[in-house]
């Protein structure tokens, strides 16, 4: 079966090709490499052992994208090509309404126009706003601060249209939580351009001595230490739930939210004593200001994930640090 990857040259795309070449599907990756390499694509094949076709190409350019579902007729589409920095959607909303949602809009009107009515779309926490926490699936959704948030949440209520029109599709939404870690080959990553708005990968480039240090957003929120709370998954868990995902769209019909997290909470503080267990140094950080739009505390409840796509987390904070650290280690420039 093949398997059409956008974005698969990404960070999240990438550890899913290899999950999905590792499962046996063949793979066609759709990529732009706004934010990626094709020298990405080579490491995914050395690491499987397999060989994927992609092509340069973004998904606004419907007629490029009909030429690709005509030749390689795939039976689903796993849809990661988008732009995610929050900051930067602020400042270049039309960039991102247009990469984001039209892009979105093109892809699907291919998917249609070729008969490919399966997918699964990167969502993400972010949609469920100022709600309590743990967040559930069925909790009211867009209370969004910011363009790169709405987008997401624009794009499931369009997803959720193209489905009442025609009950004939079969559509995923996962909501991620926060995904670090990496390949534990130390192959593939997460490889920012510049400075890194996340914080695992600010903290690997401090502790590689690239940044001089961390600064901590905020010391004085209303949890256990001060720091903000996240719900943190290692990107090989979060690969692997792509693939209990297309399982689960080619065997049914419908479209259904699923949050993709731990289903536990950790502080700015956790994750950066974690790290320093496993680089065995001291990280140089300082608390400073709030970051304007971030919320306290979030995590999922990932139980539906659990019942209906049979998925779980398997790997702790400290493998998520390990497996950061590796991979920053072998490659201390970035993949060129
Ligand atoms: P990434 O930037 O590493 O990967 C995205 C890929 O899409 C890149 O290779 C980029 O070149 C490509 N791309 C962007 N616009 C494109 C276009 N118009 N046409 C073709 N390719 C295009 O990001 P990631 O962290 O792997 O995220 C993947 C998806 O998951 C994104 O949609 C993101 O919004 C979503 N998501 C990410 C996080 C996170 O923390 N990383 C959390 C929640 C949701
Ligand atoms: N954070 C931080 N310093 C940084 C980057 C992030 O203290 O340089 C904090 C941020 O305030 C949040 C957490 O780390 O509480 C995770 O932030 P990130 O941007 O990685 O993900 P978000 O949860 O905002 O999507």
């Amino acid at each position: 079966m093949t398997i059409l990857v956008t974005g698969g040259a990404g960070y999240i795309g990438s550890h899913t090709c290899v999950e999905l070449l590792n499962a046996g599907y063949d793979v066609v990756v759709v990529d732009n490499f706004y934010n990626s390499v094709p020298a990405v694509l080579d490491r995914v094949e050395k690491i499987t052992g397999k060989k994927l076709k992609y092509y340069d190409c973004d998904i606004r350019d419907r007629e490029g994208l009909d030429k690709i579902f005509a030749e390689d007729k795939p039976e689903a589409v796993i849809h990661f090509a988008g732009l995610k920095a929050v900051g930067e959607s602020s400042k270049l909303p039309l960039l991102y309404y247009d990469n984001n949602i039209s892009g979105s809009v093109t892809l699907f009107e291919a998917m249609e126009n070729a008969g490919c009515k399966k997918i699964v779309f990167s969502s993400s926490a972010t949609v469920y706003g100022n709600n309590p926490i743990p967040y559930k699936e069925d909790m009211v959704t867009g209370d969004v601060s910011n363009p790169y948030g709405r987008t997401k949440h624009f794009i499931e209520q369009i997803l959720g249209d193209v489905y009442n029109a025609d009950n004939s599709w079969s559509i995923s939404l996962l909501r991620y939580f926060n995904p670090i870690g990496a390949h534990e080959s130390g192959l593939i990553g997460e490889d920012p351009n510049g400075i890194p708005n996340n914080l695992m990968p600010y903290i690997s480039r401090v502790a590689i001595g690239k940044l001089e240090k961390l600064t901590v957003f905020g010391g004085d929120y209303d949890t256990k230490d001060g720091t903000c709370i996240r719900d943190y998954i290692h990107v090989v868990d979060l690969a692997k739930a792509h693939l209990c995902a297309v399982r689960k769209i080619t065997d049914s019909t419908g479209i259904e939210a699923y949050n993709i997290g731990n289903g536990k909470g950790y502080s700015v503080l956790d994750i950066i004593r974690a790290f320093e267990k496993v680089s065995g140094s001291p990280l140089n950080y300082v608390i400073g200001d709030r970051r304007a739009g971030d919320l306290p505390a979030f995590y999922a409840d990932a139980s539906k994930a659990n019942r209906e796509l049979g998925w779980s987390a398997e790997y702790d904070i400290e493998k998520m640090c390990e497996d950061t650290w590796n991979f920053q280690k072998k490659n201390p420039d970035g993949i060129k």
